[in-house]
């Protein structure tokens, strides 16, 4: 039985890849460096891969920046608006490549970058496709036949990854009227035919096409053109084996359109989606290869072999052994890279770092479970076997684990806990008896600019270098500092400002029981950003008050009402790794506990406006329409439960951004926040609209301006998204906020920005 791999992630195990591109930006590095990291991440991974024992190892898999961007160069899909940047002195096809993923502003050129979105319900965000009418393609970037010969000098028959053409052409967007991107596809596979005529003269033998769009909702059209794409495809290279790989959720109703593609291999995500498993065997073609995703390529959790067995056997049994490979569920890009590099006891304990699997360790779980898979399993394997079901056992019955007075408290819940006591039109008129706001009432999202000061602040308590009362006292000035100039300037609702906050994540988990943290677990968001994602390991609860202490300062420091500032439980669930020995339903609901606590001493200490924020919400949404609804209800029922323990005279807020509301919006009124702050200012409101269709009932900030950018923008500006806002919003429905936190801007920007904000709101104000 053979293994093989999806893709590695390919930051490198230092984050090599992350300091010599940002390096390479600042001018502080040149390109040989970058190009030799480059390589050595690729040789180092691959090499470990080999000496591993895996059979198929990908190449193609690493990427400067992202491999959808990789994609789009190599078939020469480069919008016209870069045609400029390579003509200019001195730059390579890598500044042309980075000024489509990031912009580019030099000698005069201005070029905004390629859009950047969501891969799937992952964290990780990918370059988006510019697709034009009638648009041509020519092999642009060798890219990927480059480094199956690196690979192939290093000894290594790769197994070279493409997104295949139909994913790479859905995944992109059209950029003019008057066509259908997947009509392109006709364009487009002459050049993927170049690419496998080249790697077939190199020795080629597999080659994997991703198309995670065989998981997905398809229309017809879609679903023929995959017929026809895989059949020229076959026609053209009879002797080149494909294997095809889908991920993140189950084939369903596309089985028999994904079995009947003319392909030597598929590959289904059975840790996402196990059920699929029946009838994909039952209508596999003779001879198909099947690959089995089964140790888990997005989560930490060490594999259980037992389970997997039970898996590989009923495949083994069905198709026999030379018909099945085991692989990981998806690429492990999304994995951190080696729990070897944990080696800190007090961030990760003993006792928990035996439950984890990242990128290398799962790696060799393959290679186990191959061996374990063998009829003639030998002895070696059979004590690996033994340390895996230890480790199983040890996290099923941990004392770490369990905590019986959260489930109790789970399993008491009542639809009054997910309740205010009245409903939002009783509520509006008492809250407004004891707030008094103005109409266009004015505030912020809750951060205020996270200097280098202050991160240096927190970097020295960290190394010992400040006491706990020091750093305490340098955050109550910085607190003291904006509640001051908050006044000043005139904002209705403060906010305290989240000094005292690494990250919205980061801040609760360290505070709550069930979550741990690594030093070095890094994961790409996009491009050379990574994220250290806390891993929720037990039953969630919450030891003492987070958050009070802050607000309370805040609050006593002025007349004016202060906003206490938490993170949603959706969000904190979707920004983590979750345990996988219960439903994330359940861990939700224990996290919006926690979170409900938090609210109520909130209230208690006097704090009368809280804002739960939830800017993930959408992002948690499942790819296959059918389990929306679902998730949508127990998503929004913990945001409930976290914000109804309150009397009708507090105020609840929440905030979103980076979505889209249209197919939500009704569960977004479920929520019943009393006031819902969105981003709106970069689609010029109308994001909005989908809050006007729905005649969305409570009060709605849409932000005015982009925090994304240090432009300032005029208050004529900002009045005049106020009016686009009038036309379709009740005035009083409106408050007036930026489009999210300000922590990523700096002082002077923010403060222009906000006096004009001010500003703008009085002159509506005066206007109505
Ligand atoms: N309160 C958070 C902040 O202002 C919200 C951040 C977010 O929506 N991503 O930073
Ligand atoms: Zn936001």
């Amino acid at each position: 039985m053979l293994t093989q791999n999806l893709g590695y992630p390919r930051i490198g195990s230092r984050r090599e890849l992350k300091k010599v591109c940002e390096n390479y930006w600042a001018a502080k590095t040149g390109l040989k460096n970058v190009l030799t990291v480059g390589k050595y991440i690729r040789e180092e991974n691959w090499l470990l891969q080999k000496e591993a024992g895996i059979d198929l190892i990908p190449s193609n898999d690493f990427s400067f920046y992202d491999q959808v961007l990789d994609h789009s160069f190599m078939f020469g899909a480069i919008p016209k608006r870069y045609h400029e940047v390579i003509a200019q002195k001195g730059n390579t096809e890598l500044d042309l490549y980075f000024a489509m993923a990031r912009g580019y502003q030099k000698d005069g050129l201005d070029v905004v970058a390629m859009e950047m979105t969501k891969w799937f319900d992952t964290n990780y965000h990918y370059i988006v496709p510019e697709f034009y009418k009638d648009q041509q393609f020519k092999l642009f970037s060798t890219k990927i036949i480059d480094e199956f010969y690196e690979a192939k000098q290093l000894g290594i028959l790769s197994k070279p990854v493409v997104i295949g053409p139909v994913s790479y052409l859905l995944l992109g967007k059209e950029k003019e009227s008057g066509f259908n991107r997947i009509d392109l596809v006709k364009n487009l596979l002459p050049v993927y035919f170049d690419i496998l005529n080249k790697l077939k003269a190199l020795g080629a033998e597999w080659i994997q096409f991703d198309e995670p769009f065989l998981a997905l909702d398809l229309d017809e059209k879609a679903r023929q053109v995959y017929k026809d794409t895989y059949q020229a495809i076959k026609k053209e290279f009879p002797s080149l084996k494909i294997m095809l790989a889908t991920y993140f959720e189950q084939l369903g109703d596309n089985t028999a359109l994904a079995t009947s593609l003319p392909v030597d291999a598929l590959h289904i995500d059975l840790v996402r989606a196990p059920k699929q498993l029946d009838s994909v065997l039952t209508q596999l073609q003779e001879k198909v290869i099947l690959s089995l995703g089964v140790v888990d390529g997005r989560n930490v959790w060490k594999n259980d072999f037992d389970k997997s067995l039970e898996i590989i056997k009923k495949a083994v049994g069905t198709i026999g052994a030379e018909r099945v490979w085991i692989a990981p569920s998806c690429s492990l890009m999304h994995s951190p890279c080696d729990l070897q590099n944990e080696t800190n006891e007090t961030v990760l304990t003993p006792e928990i770092k035996q439950w984890l699997a990242f990128a290398r360790q799962k790696i060799s779980e393959l290679v186990t479970l191959a061996k374990l898979s063998d009829a003639e399993v030998s002895g070696g394997s059979l004590h690996q076997l033994a340390i895996n079901r230890e480790a199983n056992e040890a996290r099923r019955s941990s004392t770490l684990i369990h905590n019986r007075a959260v489930k109790q408290r789970v399993a008491a819940i009542t639809e009054n806990d997910a309740k205010r006591t009245n409903v939002f039109s009783i509520r509006k008129a008492l809250q407004q008896q004891v707030f008094n706001l103005p109409l266009f009432a004015t505030t912020t999202i809750g951060s205020f600019p996270q200097t280098a000061e202050v991160r240096g602040w927190r970097a020295r308590l960290k190394k010992g270098e400040l006491t706990q009362t020091e750093y305490d006292q340098l955050i109550a000035a910085e607190t003291e500092k904006a509640v001051k100039w908050q006044e000043e300037i005139g904002l209705d609702v403060l906010v305290h400002g989240e000094f005292e906050r690494n990250d919205m994540v980061e801040y609760f988990g360290e505070q709550l029981a069930g979550f741990t943290f690594t030093a070095n677990g890094w994961v790409q968001s996009y491009g050379s950003r990574c994220v250290k994602p806390p891993i929720i390991y037990g039953d969630v609860s919450r030891p003492e008050a987070m958050t009070v202490k802050w607000s309370a300062y805040a609050q006593f420091l002025t007349q004016k009402w202060m906003k206490g500032m938490l993170t949603g439980p959706v969000t904190i669930l979707q920004w983590s790794f979750v345990r996988n020995d219960q439903p994330r339903s359940e861990t939700c609901t224990q996290i919006a506990l926690a979170i409900r606590d938090e609210v109520c001493d909130l209230e208690a200490a006097g704090i009368k406006i809280i804002q739960i924020d939830e800017p993930a919400i959408r992002e948690g949404l499942p790819l296959r329409k059918a389990n929306r609804e679902k998730y949508l209800d127990w998503a929004v029922k913990a945001f409930r439960i976290s914000a109804s323990g309150v009397q009708d005279t507090t105020q609840i807020h929440t905030h979103m951004c980076y979505s889209e509301f249209n197919d939500i919006i009704k569960n977004i009124a479920d929520m019943d926040a009393d006031v819902i702050t969105i981003e709106t200012s970069r689609s010029q409101m109308e994001l909005l609209d989908a809050f006007a269709d729905f005649k969305y009932p409570n009060d709605i900030g849409p932000g005015v301006y982009d925090i994304h950018s240090p432009r300032v923008p005029d208050r004529m500006e900002m009045i005049s998204l106020l009016k686009k806002a009038q036309a379709v919003i009740p005035d009083a429905q409106l408050w007036v906020n930026p489009d999210c936190g300000l922590k990523t801007r700096g002082w002077d920007e923010t403060k222009s920005a906000l006096i004009e904000m001010v500003e703008a709101a009085k002159v509506i104000r005066e206007s109505v």
